[in-house]
């Protein structure tokens, strides 16, 4: 394209851009001008030895678009965090396991998350993540996934699934170093639920490699366990010592403590039920 084929394309381009609206005038340059703000929407260029009025982008058409192309930013952003977001949770309720819903059970808690998300650059780059234990019903997936949501509303990808499901997963493919490469791409992986004592060889070996491979990524994950931290410390075997110290060296330890939000949920209805029936 030759200097004057250039110069004639971006003025077609800037007369697609410009609105002509209702007050425009010719003012005394014989050019157009724009109503509210005055400026030229005309100005003259020389294009091939010739002098030639064209278009131009007044202050406010220029506003608009810029603010045309911030709202577009905007709407890809939306779908890119939906995006994010669907793929991470394999429930659709715990979407909405967030800060913002989180119910005030366990304060100290919460604010870890918050401090954890908001230093997640940090973290992510010593590979540095978070073991939550203890018994059953204390919130820790809850806290986990406040986690994954928050991150997820700032962009990061973030994938949570739980030990079953990964184990599952993994009988019923032949490429498991795939799958397992899909995991890690995320930059947070959260997995739910360890408990390999229980497991069979396989399930061992299989959460030894989810764990190792997680390991070598030297990126962060967040796992639960009904496991209390002095079980984790007493390893029965080598094979569970083997996982554990992996996850030991990488995720913080923190024990959750507290009243079963479960059981008193439970206790809260058969209270409620028993006043109903008037017993
Ligand atoms: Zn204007």
């Amino acid at each position: 394209m030759s200097f004057t084929e250039a110069l004639e394309s971006a003025a077609r381009a800037a007369a697609e851009r410009v609105n002509i609206n209702e007050g425009d005038y010719i003012g005394e340059d014989g050019l157009l001008h724009c109503a509210s703000c005055h400026k030229n929407k005309q100005t003259k260029i020389v294009i091939g030895g010739k002098e030639r009025v064209v278009y131009c982008i007044c202050d406010c058409r220029e506003a608009e678009l810029a603010a045309e192309k911030a709202a577009e930013a905007e709407r890809e952003r939306r779908t890119r965090i939906a995006g994010l977001r669907s793929a991470c949770f394999s429930e659709r309720a715990m979407e909405k396991w967030s800060f913002e819903n989180d119910n005030g059970c366990n304060p100290k808690l919460t604010a870890a998350m918050e401090r954890y998300v908001e230093n997640f650059g940090e973290y992510k780059s010593r590979g540095k993540g978070l073991l939550l234990c203890g018994s059953c019903g204390t919130g820790k997936t809850y806290a986990a996934c406040e986690v994954a949501n928050a991150l997820i509303d700032r962009g990061v990808s973030v994938k949570v699934t739980n030990f079953s499901r990964v184990l599952n997963e993994l009988q019923g493919t032949y490429d498991r170093q795939g799958y397992l490469d899909a995991l890690n791409a995320h930059s947070l992986l959260v997995i739910d639920d360890l408990g390999v004592e229980r497991g069979t060889d396989f399930a061992r070996e299989q959460v030894f490699n989810v764990i190792d491979g997680r390991y070598r990524t030297g990126l962060p994950m967040i796992i639960t366990t009904n496991l209390s931290l002095s079980e984790i410390n007493k390893a029965p075997d080598a094979e569970s010592r083997r996982i554990y110290d992996r996850i030991l060296e990488r995720c913080h330890p923190i024990s959750v403590n507290g009243a079963s939000h479960r059981r008193q949920r439970v206790r809260n209805e058969y209270e409620a039920t028993r006043l109903r029936l008037g017993l």
